[in-house]
């Protein structure tokens, strides 16, 4: 079986302690092994990126820039293997909004900050004096990634710090490792040396880095739990933080949407990556008067849709990641079955090889019912009823995750009226979970601190200084 190297200042290199297997979701065959970092392995890719972090910062931007379109081509060119590798490590398929959708992405999400400028403002001036603010590099970054969009999550870390002269140690998750090593090995050829670092292991490995006396920005996207731990850590070092943590979104169906219309929207809302997507549609309130049209109109689509592994044609929906995932999904759905929830579709788990489960709305469930109380993180979507506009937006607005949010309505200025009563940090109009590049997303409450991506995602990474001058 094939094991997987770590890179450390530009070099390949194996982990010094015991490596780990890695089987596909899809089928439980094993892909390769995976490297731990011993504790010297983490120092040494933490001095190798802090000797290169001078350097790195000290290029003109035209040509880290150009570092960065190298690294767009490179991952333009190995799109399809890297795809591979996300499916079956991963289990998103090739197919819609799989695999390969998450590669162009990865592109996407390096051209447009390679793109982006982030030029010296004039804070102050008049006759006797001149404030500039200049935007520095921070030094290194340490970038913990999650499983469910492994390397694009690593892409939305990796390319905007370096963007502005940062070097970076990544560790990816456990789960899924080994597709995320092989872009970095892809990756790291076109960039110099000690610039982008990787790590491997499990959360110990994680924590060594986050509280390295040497790392002085940390990125994270994952749970938060593991968030709150990282804030705690960062009271040793000051590292500065962006924390991606959960979300549970509520979508507000508001009276008079069409349910017809929007259910294809609003399906792969919730189930894109298999609800494994930290702003997918997690609740989903529903007008009264077309509330059983719209649960229907789901079904519809949902039915529709092929589950299997992801590698064959036509499937669309592939396995939960992980058993941890599988555990906690199955388990919310049996809690809100014994508290007398209705199944419209789905409901239990396939069996056999895989972590497939199905496709599962609940309908008729109540407000506080742990499958809407909890991020359950996966293909289920519960549908609540409500009565009263005012009575969704507060129920919507009563939990601390308050990453996303969406309302969906024909009527415009009432769509506005109610997405400015949200509380999240993004609230999209008829879409859900719709990203950009350009577009700065994070949460707010319990979802997180900062926001990726954009001019404030680039700034995230910078520390500023102001330059005062006498006239
Ligand atoms: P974690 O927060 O444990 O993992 C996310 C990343 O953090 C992984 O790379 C993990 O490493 C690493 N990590 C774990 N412990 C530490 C630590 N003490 N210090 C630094 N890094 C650490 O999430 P899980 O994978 O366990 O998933 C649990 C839940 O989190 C999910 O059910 C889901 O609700 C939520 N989640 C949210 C995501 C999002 O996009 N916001 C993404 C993933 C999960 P390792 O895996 O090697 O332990």
């Amino acid at each position: 079986m094939q094991s997987f190297q770590l890179i450390i200042d530009g070099k390949s290199v194996a982990g010094d302690e015991a490596s780990f297997e890695i089987r596909n979701p899809a089928t439980f065959e094993p892909l390769g092994l995976a490297p731990t970092s011993s504790l010297a392995q983490v120092n040494a890719a933490v001095a190798a990126a802090k000797a290169a972090q001078p350097a790195w910062a000290a290029l003109p931007d035209a040509t880290r820039k150009d570092y960065l379109n190298k690294v767009a081509d490179v991952l333009t060119s190995n799109t399809e293997y890297l795809a591979k590798w996300i499916t079956q490590e991963q289990g998103k398929p090739l197919a819609g909004p799989g695999s390969m959708f998450e590669m162009q992405a990865c592109v996407g999400w390096t051209q447009v900050p390679a793109s982006l400028d982030l030029p010296v403002e004039v804070v102050f001036e008049d006759d006797t004096r001149r404030d500039e603010l200049h935007r520095k590099p921070i030094g290194v970054v340490g970038a913990i990634a999650p499983w469910n969009w492994p390397l694009l999550i690593a892409i939305w870390q990796i390319v905007p710090s370096l963007r502005v002269g940062n070097t970076v140690v990544l560790k990816p998750s456990e789960y899924t490792p080994l597709g995320t090593l092989e872009m970095v090995r892809l990756i790291a050829a076109v960039l110099p040396p000690g610039v982008l670092n990787t790590i491997g292991g499990d959360g110990k490995v994680g924590d060594f880095l986050v509280r390295h006396k040497d790392v002085q920005k940390i990125m994270f996207t994952g749970s938060t739990r593991t968030g709150k731990r990282i804030i705690e850590a960062s009271a040793n070092n000051l590292a500065r933080l962006t924390l991606e943590l959960g979300g549970n979104d509520a979508a507000i169906v508001l009276p008079g949407a069409k349910p017809a219309e929007i259910a294809e929207g609003l399906f792969w809302g919730a189930f894109i990556n298999m609800g494994q997507t930290c702003a997918c549609a997690k609740r989903l309130y529903v007008h009264e008067s077309i509330y059983e049209e719209m649960v229907q109109a789901l079904k519809a689509v949902a039915e529709k849709m092929t589950m299997g592994d992801g590698m064959q044609d036509g499937v669309v929906l592939g396995p939960i990641q992980n058993k941890m995932q599988f555990d906690k999904v199955s388990e919310l759905v049996e809690d809100a079955k014994s508290h007398g929830a209705r199944i419209v579709t789905g409901g239990k788990a396939v069996g056999g090889n895989g972590y497939f489960y199905p496709i599962t709305l609940v309908a008729d469930i109540a407000d506080g019912s742990r499958l809407v109380a909890e991020e359950q993180f996966g293909p289920v979507l519960p549908i609540i009823k409500y009565r009263d506009v005012a009575d969704a937006i507060a129920k919507a607005n009563a939990l601390d995750a308050a990453l996303g949010a969406s309302v969906w309505s024909s009527d415009a200025s009432e769509a506005m009226r109610v997405a400015q009563q949200l509380e999240a940090g993004t609230v999209w109009i008829n879409q859900h979970g719709a990203i950009h590049p350009m577009v700065p997303f994070g949460g707010i409450k319990g979802s997180g601190q900062g926001v990726e991506f954009g001019m404030e995602g680039l700034k995230a990474l910078t520390v500023p200084q102001v330059i005062s001058i006498k006239k």
